[in-house]
């Protein structure tokens, strides 16, 4: 029997896949509803099952960039938004996703021709503002009541912000709020005066700093019932100075309203025993395969020696799959791997390192001028290339993570269920995903502390060493194949979340 009043979940975000992706909250935005939407009981901590759905919108902006042609989208309604100038009209449309019900919203705010993100950071804001707080009339015109508004990051705070100033608004008034932090650094410079002609005032007089008290992420962090990173360790990492972006002492006075749940992986698109784009496919049970997979990537990225191919098979490859940023730590990378090769002897392991990338023009060059330094050893493709990611992933043998901050990362569990071991440093999700193999027998991959070329030298030795172990390697691999990334678990996090937080009185 379905429940008349299930828990309605309104989930707000700036991008979504299928729909538009851009970065890891697509990938968020495009899973979490789904996966919400799939369970079909509820069991608090400890308790026994009850048979329990929720009902769960979401919205996102029309961008221009969505692709009408590959999905039914039809005209809904349209709702106004109150603006200085005047109400502002946003036009809403609609579509699914495999039954989950996806309202898009368009305006005047949100122009065809505009970038998801652009670097007009006073438009992004009046963009996302508008975004928002029509997100909330939506859901008002249409009369669907939201237990939960889930927020995410500063594109949607403002929602956030919004309903804690109307407490008293009588269709909210069982509306509790949940904020996702996917990047804690981006909050929103800029808005501060698209905030105020959106009728949301600074926070003059709160706990925030006073730079702090009209940016959209800051404003919603203060006002959300509850705050989720997107792993355990971030949520820690961010009441500290070193991640805390200015924000840790103002969030440490929060601590009992933030949280970690860890993303979960899209098991059908990364899955090796199925994936279109490699040569072999493999599981857990057959991945020995990969050498064939290894072999072809060798020769695809011309790092075969026609003389001896068997031979080169035998020599580890690393691999960095990655945006060229200094968050993700490429530097560091470039560092280590330039001592590395220089310290090569006779004695010393071999290895080689192909970089897949784009981003900055300072560390493209640098990862560019490494392979010129090195053409035996480095191979650097300064593109965005999905299928190549795949067959990287398939076919080298450790993925280098040495990430100065990584509130959730995707690579790592993409690398672990194909087999490819993660070299990562000890930080956010790269700490709740992987065990370290140095200090546990049963561990996943090689961490390190410090983000220091020689600490994360040292973990490439120690990788290359258990390497030069076959057994040990393979044992490994299977291990990391072996994990469960998928989404239910997390999903079932946000489930005891919510209820967690359903206004007492409801009924559900
Ligand atoms: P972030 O979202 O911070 O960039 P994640 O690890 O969460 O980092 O996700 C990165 C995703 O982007 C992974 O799926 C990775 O395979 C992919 N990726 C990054 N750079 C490239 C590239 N040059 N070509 C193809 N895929 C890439």
């Amino acid at each position: 029997m379905t429940n008349p009043n299930p828990l309605r979940v309104l989930f707000i975000s700036a991008e979504a896949d299928p729909f538009v992706k851009i970065g890891g909250l697509g990938d968020v935005a495009g899973s979490l509803p789904p996966a919400l939407r799939s369970l079909t009981s509820f069991s608090p901590a400890g308790e026994a099952e009850s048979p329990a759905q929720m009902d769960v919108r979401l919205v996102i902006p029309f961008h221009g960039i969505i692709n009408r042609n590959n999905f039914r989208i039809s005209r809904l309604t349209s709702v106004e938004v109150a603006h200085t100038s005047g109400p502002l009209v946003a036009e809403i449309y609609q579509t699914d996703l495999n039954g989950l019900p996806v309202d898009l919203i368009g305006g005047d705010p949100i122009p065809p021709f505009a970038p998801v993100y652009s670097s007009d950071w006073g438009f992004d804001a009046h963009k996302y503002i508008f975004f928002s707080l029509a997100a909330l009339e939506l859901a008002r015109k249409i009369g669907w009541q939201p237990h939960i508004v889930h927020a995410n990051d500063w594109h949607t705070a403002a929602a956030v912000y919004w309903l804690s100033l109307h407490r008293q608004d009588e269709f909210f008034r069982n509306t509790a709020t949940v904020l996702g932090v996917h990047n804690l650094p981006y909050m929103g410079v800029g808005a501060s005066f698209p905030l105020e002609s959106f009728f949301l005032p600074p926070a003059i007089g709160s706990p925030l700093p006073v730079w702090a008290q009209h940016l959209p992420l800051p404003l919603g962090l203060l006002s959300a019932d509850h705050i989720v990173t997107v792993s355990a360790t971030y949520a820690k990492e961010i009441l500290t100075p070193e991640f805390g972006a200015g924000l840790d002492e103002f969030l440490r006075s929060r601590t009992d309203k933030i949280s970690g749940i860890v993303n979960g992986l899209d098991q059908q698109r990364w899955n090796p025993s199925v994936d279109a784009h490699i040569s072999v496919t493999y599981s857990a049970d057959s991945v020995r395969v990969r050498d064939a997979n290894k072999a072809a990537l060798l020769n695809e990225i011309g790092f075969v020696n026609q003389i001896n191919k068997a031979l080169e098979n035998h020599i580890p490859l690393l691999a960095m799959i990655s945006r060229l940023d200094y968050q993700k730590g490429v530097d560091l990378t470039v560092e280590a791997l330039n001592k590395l090769a220089s310290q090569a002897s006779k004695s010393a392991p071999s290895w080689r390192m192909i970089f897949l990338g784009t981003g900055l023009p300072e560390l493209e060059q640098m990862v560019r001028k490494l392979e010129q330094k090195y053409p035996d050893r480095i191979r650097s493709i300064v593109r965005f290339d999905a299928p190549l990611s795949h067959r990287i992933y398939s076919g080298a043998d450790m993925l280098l993570l040495p990430s100065r901050y990584e509130p959730c990362g995707l690579a790592q569990m993409i690398a672990m269920r194909y087999g490819c071991i993660p070299v990562a440093r000890a930080t956010g999700g790269l700490n709740d995903t992987i065990t370290d193999a140095i200090v546990n027998k049963s561990g996943t991959g090689f961490l390190f502390s410090e983000a220091l070329p020689e600490a994360l030298m040292r973990a490439i030795y120690n990788g290359l060493d258990v390497y030069s172990n076959q057994n040990r390697w393979r044992a490994m691999q299977r291990r990391c194949m072996q994990q469960d990334f998928s989404w239910e678990e997390s999903a079932r996090r946000y489930q005891r979340l919510y209820y967690s937080l359903i206004k007492k009185g409801e009924n559900l």
